[in-house]
């Protein structure tokens, strides 16, 4: 399944919707007409510029119409991005209006054409003609604010990360410096993406690899999902949601060194923090840099604090090393493994993180 969002169509203004719909009308049907023509004639040419400027608004607006996404036939991935980039609303209302304007025209020219059926002079086939093209112009310019509008959107799409949402994932998150782009260079084939993240300053890296003859991803979201909820800004928190629509096993990556600057304790607090969200997915607790600090070396206390993630059940620990690729293979396959076996149980509804969002009371 694709997402052809890159490949919309510019929206002119519609200022300049009207220069060229007029100026094409002009140009194919250049003005040919001598008094001594018979008014048949004269009727029927006029007509045709009728006809071929509406049709030519009728196209260009069923393009738009075609091109643009609709929300409803999107991934919930990309309905809950569009949703919080464009608001739902305003971009159906946007939409409806092409639609709405669409028929318009299409009724002017049905109108004016049956109009020119008896006009009796050369005169009035003109003054026709003109009040035809007239009206159909206006309608287009009230389309204004929605076509700058669809036009900053399709911009905005564009810039949209490339993540496909119905692709088997790994979502990686953590604090900075555990090793995630080091596992994430362990796992996928040489090519990373680097993806501007539409809402924020920040990027989402998306690999590939393959695993039992499919197509996986890994998408490490550096600053999304690697600092406490409770300092999101909504923006950022729709992200996380959008986010919690994909089908994935999620792998918390832990640094039992401490050598990222954080101290085990913080790391299990932002475990616990972002837990709610990945809920309904299968997670993976990676304790990393082994090689450094292997699990056996933890004092009681760190041990009793790791144990803790595990409060609730259904949380794995692997220990591994991105450096020396020690327990990656191995890590890299149970994930996948873990969401094979868990997709049965179906996506999670965006209501459900919703509700664990209100509940932990983000505001802007
Ligand atoms: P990220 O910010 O979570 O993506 O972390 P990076 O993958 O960039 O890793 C941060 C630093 O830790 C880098 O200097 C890595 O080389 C190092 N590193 C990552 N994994 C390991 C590991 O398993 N062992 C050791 N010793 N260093 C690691």
């Amino acid at each position: 399944q694709s997402y052809k969002f890159k490949e919309i169509t510019v929206v002119p203004t519609a200022k300049d919707f009207v220069d060229i719909v007029l100026s094409k009308t002009q140009r194919k049907t250049p003005t040919q007409v001598h008094p001594q023509f018979k008014i048949s004639r004269i009727r029927s040419f006029y007509m045709r510029k009728v006809k071929f400027c509406q049709q030519a608004f009728h196209d260009r607006l069923s393009s738009i119409l075609q091109e643009f996404p609709k929300l409803d036939d999107l991934h919930p991935f990309y309905a809950d991005l569009c949703n919080v980039l464009y608001d739902r609303d305003h971009y159906k209302v946007g939409l409806g209006q092409v639609h709405a304007v669409r028929a318009i025209i299409d009724n002017v020219a049905k109108d004016y054409v049956r109009l020119l059926k008896y006009a009796d002079s050369p005169y009035k086939c003109k003054m026709l003609k003109r009040a035809a093209l007239g009206r159909m112009c206006t309608a287009v310019k009230k389309l204004h604010a929605s076509l700058a509008y669809l036009e900053e959107v399709r911009q905005h799409l564009a810039r949209l990360p490339s993540i496909n949402p119905t692709t088997r994932t790994l979502i990686l998150t953590g604090f900075p410096n555990v090793g995630k782009s080091s596992f994430m260079n362990q796992v996928t084939n040489a090519n990373v993406e680097v993806q501007p993240y539409a809402f924020t300053t920040k990027s989402l890296y998306v690999g590939h690899f393959d695993y039992h003859y499919t197509r996986w991803q890994v998408i490490d979201t550096p600053g999304i999902l690697d600092h406490p909820l409770e300092e999101r800004n909504t923006i950022e928190m729709t992200a996380i949601t959008a986010l919690a629509n994909i089908q994935a096993t999620v792998l918390y990556f832990v640094d039992l060194s401490e050598q990222c600057g954080f101290r085990l304790d913080a790391q299990v607090a932002l475990f616990h923090s972002l837990k709610p969200l990945f809920r309904n997915k299968p997670l993976l607790v990676i304790l990393n840099k082994m090689d450094v600090r292997p699990p056996d070396a933890l004092e009681p206390d760190e041990r009793a604090l790791i144990e803790s993630m595990k409060e609730g059940g259904g949380v794995e620990f692997l220990p591994t090393s991105c450096l020396t690729a020690q327990g990656v293979d191995n890590a890299k396959n149970k994930a996948c493994e873990l969401l094979l076996t868990r997709r049965v149980q179906g996506k999670v509804e965006s209501k459900k993180v919703d509700s664990v969002l209100n509940r932990l009371h983000v505001t802007a």
